[in-house]
């Protein structure tokens, strides 16, 4: 393998391995390196919004070749089992992480794509050049850099980002099991200090993915006790859980979830996906998010390689303004409805509210998505 490359990326998730597809698609030479190997499951609710069809098609993956479920229905209910329905106008579609994610790294390296299973540990940048250092001692150079490292990584502290500095209260459990549930829906259940996902994915299981504070949790000796204390006073929680069987032995976990602001541009590389921004899972956009940035990320690095953007400063003032236009909103909007939820109270009066004016949640639904994207 070669030591220098047009394009790193650092993590091969949605938002990596969808540029790193793009940028091939143009012959640049680009170099993914993952510190996981694939197919692998990861925490996530596995609801993605419809908007990213065409942008996957023109990547070249069928998602329902893979046998992803068409979602057009949300259900949402409060800690106290009231429930509300509505059809989903743009829907989405259940797809399982492991299937979606492994898809993609197929694709890249049927691109040409390098893919390489190592953890980056350093990413230094000087005389406009990028260097990288690896766990395994490896050293690789390149022109332009994309994290797309995830929420959260060692990395962060390394390039000394300011929200890793900080605590957060969040963590997250998921599993698959098996069982009825309708395909067309994915259901959002609330429960004291935390929400519930289920929805299913391509191979018959349902996801089901929760998101608790800590505070709450740690009341509790174990996610058993907790979810049969805390979670299954929303009964239909108690219903999915006790009408279904886990596929995994153990449900896979992650904590110190940070919704915090960061920058999507910082220390000249190129922010994708979460490390860009997380937005609130209840809000089912985090994965279109992080394959819309790659989209706007390698559509302008495709420009700069090209010299129709002349310098590295105006690719990032650029980045910077059009993932500003694109997620900005979107992201406040989140942040709204996911202290809305935190508030039982208000969210029990919300709910009422909602039952009488039943246009106002996919007004809302509306605003934390995008459009359709658009291939260019
Ligand atoms: C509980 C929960 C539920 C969610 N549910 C949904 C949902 O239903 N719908 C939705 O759209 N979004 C959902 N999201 C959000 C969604 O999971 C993320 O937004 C999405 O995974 C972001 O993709 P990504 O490519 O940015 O990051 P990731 O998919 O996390 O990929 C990052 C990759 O980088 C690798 N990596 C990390 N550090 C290094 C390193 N130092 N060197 C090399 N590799 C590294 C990791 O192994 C990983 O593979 C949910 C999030 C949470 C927490």
């Amino acid at each position: 393998m070669p030591s220098t490359f047009d394009v790193i990326i650092v993590g091969g998730g949605l938002a990596g391995l969808s540029s790193a597809i793009h940028l091939s698609k143009q012959s640049l030479s680009v170099l993914v390196i993952e510190k996981n190997s694939y197919p692998k499951h990861k925490v996530c609710g596995e609801y993605i919004s419809n908007e990213v069809l065409p942008y996957l098609d023109f990547l070249g993956i069928d998602v329902f070749k893979l046998g992803a479920k068409k979602i057009n229905k949300f259900q949402l209910s409060t800690t106290k089992s009231k429930l509300i329905s509505t059809p989903l106008s743009l829907g989405g579609f259940g797809i399982s992480r492991f299937c979606l994610d492994d898809a993609l790294a197929k694709k890249a390296i049927q691109n040409g794509v390098n893919i390489l299973q190592d953890a980056v540990e350093d990413i230094h940048f000087s005389n406009d050049e990028f260097s990288i250092g690896t766990k395994n001692k490896t050293t690789f150079k390149a022109k332009m850099v994309i994290g797309a490292y995830g929420k959260r990584s060692n990395l962060d502290v390394k390039l000394n980002r300011q929200f890793i500095k900080n605590k957060s209260p969040y963590l997250a459990v998921k599993t698959h099991a098996i069982g009825d549930f309708p395909e067309d829906v994915v259901a959002l259940h609330n429960f004291e200090g935390g929400y519930c996902g289920v929805s299913k994915v391509e191979n018959e299981s349902i996801n089901l993915c929760y998101i608790t504070n800590f505070k709450t949790f740690k009341k509790y000796k174990d996610i058993a006790e907790f979810q049969q204390e805390v979670m299954f006073k929303n009964l239909y929680l108690k219903a999915i859980f006790s009408q279904t069987t886990a596929v995994f032995e153990q449900p896979l976990t992650i904590s110190q979830i940070s919704f915090e602001d960061k920058k999507p541009v910082d220390n000249h590389i190129i922010m994708c996906g979460d490390t860009a921004a997380l937005i609130h899972p209840l809000c089912g956009n985090g994965m279109s998010m992080a394959i819309r940035s790659a989209q706007i990320a390698s559509l302008l690095i495709i420009k700069f390689f090209n010299s129709e953007i002349s310098d590295r400063e105006t690719l990032e003032k650029q980045y910077l303004r059009e993932w500003n236009k694109a997620f900005k909103s979107r992201l406040r909007t989140g942040h709204i409805v996911a202290k809305l939820f935190n508030q039982p109270k208000i969210f029990e009066v919300l709910m009422q509210g909602l039952k009488w004016f039943p246009g106002i949640l996919p007004h809302i639904i509306k605003r934390t998505h995008g459009k359709l994207m658009r291939v260019e």
